[in-house]
């Protein structure tokens, strides 16, 4: 199965080469590109280019048309992004829902989202540093597999004075290194601390972005509203299942419904809505119909395996080897058939993030660009965590302090060596010691290792890509 992923055909030939484009077209096109997000931009104009031509092709065409345009777009859009490209669309002279019928038009209608994209696309900006934040260790719920332990306040829950100076000094560090903070608000239950919208405007005051991940319960259509208002850009919510039993015997009798409530209600709102789910071995083979589902209800979809850690460590949830492998292999396949075929810029930045293991090496330096974000572990790199008491972890799951915000500056800490270690990935050991991905891996997750053997560097010997079953 390895051999697979060893490099092959590179570069095929473009079918394509053969079709032009209407000059006029062309310059419609670009001027659509350029008011879509950044985000989406550069894998939106690859994959729209490829599908009008294929479509001109098909009917028999030379010459790429507003038909052939429309009908790419369509096919290549979101539903929830249609909406606001049909506006795009139209404030350079192409009527798309002149192509649709009146009630594919309102169906798109309910599927779109009225998000202020403009902090959307900072929030996953390439360039920015996140913090996920575990303000409170308290929650209603008591998912068995919470890498938190979450359910009772912590006794070192900071005060409100406490957090809002961990607040201001991430807002100095971050104009002081040049950098955009987005803070990511989390538990426990970040929504039962009381103070959390205070915590949110003081952040947003030091010019951070927030967003906040959470287990919907609270998320009422008047609470979806107030963190609309309070501008956290983007909340994630976790559904397991679309089977109601399948979550709730992870995380409550009640709390698939509750989730979905909480679901819903954001979207209405006007917030980017993220579907979160956790990959076990009761539900992996459901991912691919979860973010089905997800995208054609108007949601962004993330799926992040199990680990080891927290209740995890006594819990049997776990995928194995094969399973984990298995998870991933179509994300994987998907990737690398791209790179191969010389069309990375077709891949959008979500679906290369926090794959682990990764086991690619880029061939030319374009290949390795289209890879640098977000690959392999981010720990310290594009993410951080801070616990209940104002530790910086490497990342929120890797219970490993590098130091505390209360009396240390992030940039201070940035500068040891053991910070140090995380961001070069050079010095792992265990099979990640000599193993040619380790450079964009990173070694597995460190987290998980850091919690089976007390050391996040030992290597990842759970690694489903170069150990055997
Ligand atoms: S052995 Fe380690 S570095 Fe290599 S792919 Fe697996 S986790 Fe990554
Ligand atoms: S330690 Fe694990 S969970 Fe944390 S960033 Fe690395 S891979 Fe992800």
């Amino acid at each position: 199965m390895f051999d697979f992923f060893k490099q092959g055909k590179k570069n095929k030939q473009d079918s394509t080469d053969s079709i032009t484009w209407n000059p006029r077209l062309i310059e419609q096109f670009e001027a659509i590109i350029k008011m879509t997000p950044v985000l989406f931009r550069k894998s939106a104009r690859a994959a729209v280019t490829e599908t009008a031509e294929d479509i001109a092709k098909n009917r028999g065409a030379t010459q790429v048309e507003e038909c052939d345009l429309v009908n790419a777009y369509l096919k290549e859009t979101p539903e929830m992004f249609k909406e606001s490209l049909f506006e795009n669309a139209l404030k350079v002279g192409i009527d798309m829902a002149s192509y649709l019928s009146e009630k594919r038009l309102n169906k798109m209608k309910a599927l779109s989202t009225n998000i202020a994209w403009d902090q959307v696309e900072q929030v996953f900006h390439p360039d920015v540093t996140w913090f996920e934040w575990a303000v409170t260790q308290k929650c209603n719920l008591r998912c068995r597999y919470c890498f938190e332990n979450a359910g009772t306040a912590s006794q070192d829950e900071l005060s409100t004075k406490a957090a809002l100076s961990i607040v201001h000094s991430l807002g100095a560090s971050a104009k002081k290194l040049n950098r955009r903070f987005v803070m990511l608000w989390s538990g426990g239950e970040p929504l039962l601390r009381e103070d959390i919208f205070e915590l949110i405007g003081a952040a947003r005051e030091e010019g951070m972005l927030c967003t906040m991940a959470s287990n919907g319960s609270f998320i009422t259509p008047e609470m979806a509203q107030r963190l609309k208002d309070a501008e956290v850009s983007t909340v994630i919510i976790t559904l397991d299942s679309l089977t109601p039993d399948i979550h709730d015997a992870a995380r409550g009798k009640g709390s698939h419904a509750e989730a979905l409530r909480g679901i819903h209600n954001a979207k209405a709102a006007g917030l980017l809505t993220m579907v979160e789910s956790v990959a076990t071995r009761h539900n992996y083979k459901e991912v691919t119909k979860l973010r089905k589902w997800a995208e054609k209800e108007g949601f962004l979809y993330f799926h992040r395996p199990l680990h080891r850690g927290g209740r995890t460590l006594t819990d049997d949830s776990m995928m194995n080897r094969k399973q984990y492998h298995q998870l991933y292999f179509d994300r994987y396949q998907h990737i690398f058939e791209k790179l191969k075929t010389g069309k990375g810029t077709h891949i959008p930045l979500f679906e290369i993030f926090d794959l682990v293991p990764f086991p690619y090496k880029p061939l030319t330096r374009e290949e390795r660009d289209y890879l640098e974000w977000g690959v392999g572990c981010q720990a310290c790199r594009l993410i951080h965590g801070i616990s209940v008491s104002g530790d910086l972890l490497p990342c929120i799951r890797l219970k490993m302090p590098l130091g505390n915000l209360l009396t240390e500056t992030f940039e201070t800490i940035a500068q040891t060596p053991l910070y140090r270690r995380f961001v070069l990935r050079q010095d792992r050991g265990g099979i990640c010691k000599s193993c040619e991905h380790l450079e964009l891996c990173g070694g597995g997750c460190l987290a998980e290792t850091m919690a089976l053997e007390g050391d996040p560097f030992a290597g990842w010997e759970r690694c489903c890509w170069v150990t055997k079953e």
